[in-house]
Parts: C-alpha cells; structure tokens; sequence
C-alpha cells in the first residue's frame, strides 16, 4: 500500500529530524514560512519533551519526541532528516515502514546505505530524496564544473567548512570529484616528486583529482573548483553564507519528493538539469 497521496490545496504536513540541531531548527523555522506547509512533529531523541520554543522557535506548542507511536499519529506526509549517520539509517527505516516520504540531508552516507535506501524506499509506499547539498547554487556549480571539465587538464577542489564539522571531505567535494572525473578522462600527471610536509597536496578523489578540506572557525559551507589548461584557467566558487542557503531546496525536496517513486539522489532532476 502506497502513503496516502497528498490532496492537491492541503498542506504537505512535515515531520523534522534533528529538530534540535543546527540545520534542524532552520528547517522547522523555513517550514513554519511556507505557506504551503505544516510542521506538525519535531524529532530529536536526546531532547525528548523539551518545547520547540527551548531551541529558539515560539508560538508552535510542539514538544520534541522520538520517532514513535505519537509521530506516526501525527500523520506526517514528509520527514526532513539532519541528524547523523546512526539516526538517518534509523529514521529512514521508520519512515519508509510507515509510509512517510523522507527529504535527507545527513552526510557520510556510505555506498551500502544508498543501497539499503534503495531497498527501504522503493516507490511502493514511500520514496525519498537524498542530497549531500541543498543549496541550489552548490548544485549549479557542480553541474558548471562537469560542463567545463572536458576543456582543462588539471582539476582541483579546495572545499572550506565551519570548524565542527566532523567529517572530510565534504560529500559535496566528492561528487563534484566524481562529476568531473565522469565528464572527462583527460587529466594531466600529479608533477609532485618530493614532499617535505606529507599530506601538501591533499586527498585523492576519483580520477586523481586532489581535494583540499579547509576547517575554520566563522565559515559555513563553501567550495571552489579550479580548472585549468595552457595559459588560463577557470575558478567556480559557491558560499553558503548561513543555513537559510539550504532551505528554497530542502522545500523543493519536500514538495516534489511525493511526485518521484523510490529514491532521488542529488537535486538536479528537481532543477531540470
Ligand atoms: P547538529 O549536531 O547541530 O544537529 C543534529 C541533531 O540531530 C542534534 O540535535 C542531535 O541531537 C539530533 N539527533 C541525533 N540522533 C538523532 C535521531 N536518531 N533522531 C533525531 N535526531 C537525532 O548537526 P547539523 O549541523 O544540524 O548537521 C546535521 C547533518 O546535516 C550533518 O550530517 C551535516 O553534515 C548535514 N548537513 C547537510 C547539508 C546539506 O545540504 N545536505 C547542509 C548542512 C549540514
């Protein structure tokens, strides 16, 4: 049995994962705006029967929970995830059990969890987007990046985050990674013979091409792709300057996510790219 389809006119009533966290509260904050939505459950296990309003959003009368019986009453169409890694492989499992479409945000997913989301999430009863990066302006640059990399030799990725991010590369850094290196197989020799400091020229993602994480206090989430081949070259850069950046594609997500069976992974088809 399918989820219940959502009435053309009714809100789209969200659930949100991580609802204490960072990208957590922005969500339920960007979800209260859209005119077109209802927050009706917040989720967030270490802070179970905290009001919503302890995390700086009043006047919801929401109380944070745990995945369960009362979330599952209060008939979520969508949950958003922004948890970590044992709490989106939990959730995930509980929303495609229950027929609750799944918008996740949460990094470091391994291949074999994209897999186990492909199982979970098979468009029967509920299908689920999955993106390492919600800000449209990332995507744009990752697709920009690919269109570009057939016409350079050389490619590097410095990719800069705010100081607790706990893990590096980005997973944005490794896709535009694997986009270029799927765009092209025409890249120049690593000249680096000698290293008097190991580590100077970064990691190695797909098809060699080096990727340089930056961790620093007073960033959030940015990115710049390097292109070049003789005698010029090409820099695509994309900041995140707050998490408001992520949230007009968290909300395409969460209103498109009903419309595409099983599992949708980037935004780029959202965007028609
Ligand atoms: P955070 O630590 O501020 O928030 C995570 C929240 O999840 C915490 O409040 C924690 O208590 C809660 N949590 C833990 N286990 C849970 C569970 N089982 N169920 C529900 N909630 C649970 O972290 P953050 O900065 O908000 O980032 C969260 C995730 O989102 C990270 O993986 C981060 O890399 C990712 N992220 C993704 C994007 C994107 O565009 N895809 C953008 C920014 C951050």
């Amino acid at each position: 049995m399918s989820s219940e389809p959502i009435e053309q006119g009714d809100p789209i009533r969200v659930a949100v994962m991580g609802a204490a966290g960072r990208m957590g509260t922005t969500v339920c904050r960007a979800v209260l705006d859209a005119p077109d939505m209802e927050l009706v459950a917040v989720i967030d296990p270490p802070h179970v029967d905290e009001p919503l309003e302890n995390f700086g959003i009043a006047g919801t009368g929401l109380t944070i929970e745990m995945v369960g019986p009362s979330v599952k009453k209060a008939d979520p169409h969508v949950a958003v995830d922004f948890t970590n890694l044992d709490g989106v492989r939990s959730n995930s499992r509980w929303c495609a059990l229950n027929g609750v479409h799944a918008v996740i945000g949460t990094t470091g997913l391994t291949p074999g969890d994209l897999q186990d989301l492909s199982g979970l999430f098979n468009g029967e009863r509920a299908n689920a987007v999955v993106a390492p990066n919600f800000a449209i302006g990332a995507v744009l640059m990752m697709h920009l990046a690919a269109i570009a990399a057939p016409w350079f030799e050389s490619a590097e990725i410095i990719e800069l985050h705010h100081d607790n991010k706990i893990d590096a590369p980005s997973g944005t850094a490794m896709l535009t990674a694997q986009r270029i290196a799927e765009a092209s197989s025409e890249w120049g020799a690593d000249p680096t013979k000698t290293y008097t400091l190991e580590g100077a020229r970064g990691g190695e993602g797909p098809a060699g091409i080096h990727i340089h994480s930056v961790r620093l206090r007073g960033l959030v989430a940015h990115q710049e792709v390097l292109l070049g081949t003789t005698g010029q070259s090409l820099s695509i850069r994309h900041d995140s300057y707050d998490r408001t950046s992520f949230m007009p594609g968290v909300l395409l997500a969460v209103r498109e996510v009903a419309k595409r069976p099983g599992v949708t992974i980037g935004l780029e088809s959202l965007l028609g790219l």
